[in-house]
């Protein structure tokens, strides 16, 4: 076996949302919206807990997130205090844990903090004698920043994300090696590391809609998601021995049209937006990555070039959610006042896919 790790995985609470409740007394105990204004064609960035009860989600058109919350208050995503906030929350999480951090999107990152811990007779008390040291980062980003966080730990990368998810916000949950696989067995088949929702629809296909369903089968895995098979039982069982990726390459991935004639005419420009939506979502899958940011990339007939982007905090895999990014940008900006040479969508702060389903509920 191979030697005991003890990860962290640190997600901060409906992130953008708390920010603007923190600075913003008024808000805190009510429906706070971030994101694009319904009437201009706005997209949900990001909702309150209180908002959350009406059903509101990111990466919703925010005419639905007005419906479903007509008492909801609407706020202008402000990226740039997010960033700073990021920064100061990742310097206090790095002065605990050093340097193994990897740093997953604005408001998420695994930390390796094996070697800061005691030795221990067995794996479970070397997990359990780590709750201090996430006590003490947790009641430090509160004191600080006067936001709260969520800490999962566990024995490895896909355990801490899934601990961290199962109880928020202001949770700690630990997973101990001894219960790993029970602790996987009643959850969505989806909530599995790489799962995105193509391979979910075809293991509920074949009749695996639990964690559970995965672990007790018998049959070759690879018959159904090919080569991939292997790993997926492996994490089904709770095994993952992937490590931080403490690498700070930037990962993206973009289209762009060049129009025959240069053009500001809504249809096609949506159709050719749409496409481009299409055609990365699918790259998406492909991958098993959700992207957290969203730019537009607009050229004039002068070559003047103008770039806008917008980050969620729910990753997105879906071309239509993608879609609805991209217009709400030109819209916003009202980038298509002239005819278009050029238009381009990119997609950055790539990640792996997971837990759809439980971040849907507890964000
Ligand atoms: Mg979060």
């Amino acid at each position: 076996m191979a030697a005991p790790r003890v990860i962290f995985h640190l997600d901060m609470d409906a992130f953008y949302a708390s920010v603007e409740q923190r600075d913003t007394p008024e808000w805190r105990g009510k429906p706070v919206i971030v994101g694009g204004p319904p009437e201009r064609r706005g997209v949900v960035c990001a909702a309150s807990y209180e908002a959350r009860t009406f059903g509101v989600r990111s990466a919703m058109a925010s005419v639905t997130a007005g419906r479903l919350c007509p008492e909801g208050i609407f706020v202008r995503p402000r990226m740039e205090a997010y960033r700073e906030e990021s920064d100061a929350i990742m310097g206090i999480v790095r002065r605990f844990a050093g340097k193994l951090v990897q740093q997953v999107s604005v408001d998420e990152a695994y930390l390796e903090v094996t070697a800061q811990l005691p030795e221990q007779p067995d794996y479970d008390a070397l997990l359990q004698s780590a709750l201090p040291l996430a006590r003490e980062i947790k009641a430090a980003i509160l004191a600080e920043r006067h936001l709260t966080a969520t800490i999962g730990i566990a024995p490895n990368k896909l355990l801490a994300k899934i601990a961290s998810s199962s109880f928020k916000p202001d949770g700690l949950t630990l997973v101990p090696e001894s219960g790993k696989t029970a602790f996987l067995r009643p959850l969505p088949v989806g909530t599995i590391h790489g799962v995105g929702r193509v391979t979910e629809a075809a293991l509920q296909k074949a009749g695996y809609h639990t964690i559970a369903d995965l672990q007790d089968t018998t049959t070759d895995l690879r018959s159904l998601v090919g080569s991939w098979g292997r790993e997926l039982k492996r994490m089904a069982c709770g095994e993952d021995d992937r490590p931080l990726d403490l690498g700070d390459e930037v990962k993206s991935i973009s289209s762009e049209n060049t129009f025959a004639r240069d053009t500001a005419d809504r249809p096609v420009l949506r159709a050719c937006l749409r496409g481009q939506a299409d055609e990365l979502a699918q790259k998406l899958t492909q991958y098993r990555l959700a992207a957290s940011t969203v730019s537009v990339k607009v050229r004039y007939s002068d070559f003047t070039t103008l770039t806008r982007q917008v980050s969620v905090e729910e990753p997105l895999e879906d071309g239509a959610a993608i879609y609805r990014f991209a217009c709400w940008l030109l819209a916003r900006d009202q980038l298509v006042k002239r005819p278009l040479r050029l238009l381009g969508l990119g997609l950055s702060g790539l990640q792996e896919v997971n837990l759809r389903q439980l971040k849907l509920n507890l964000g």
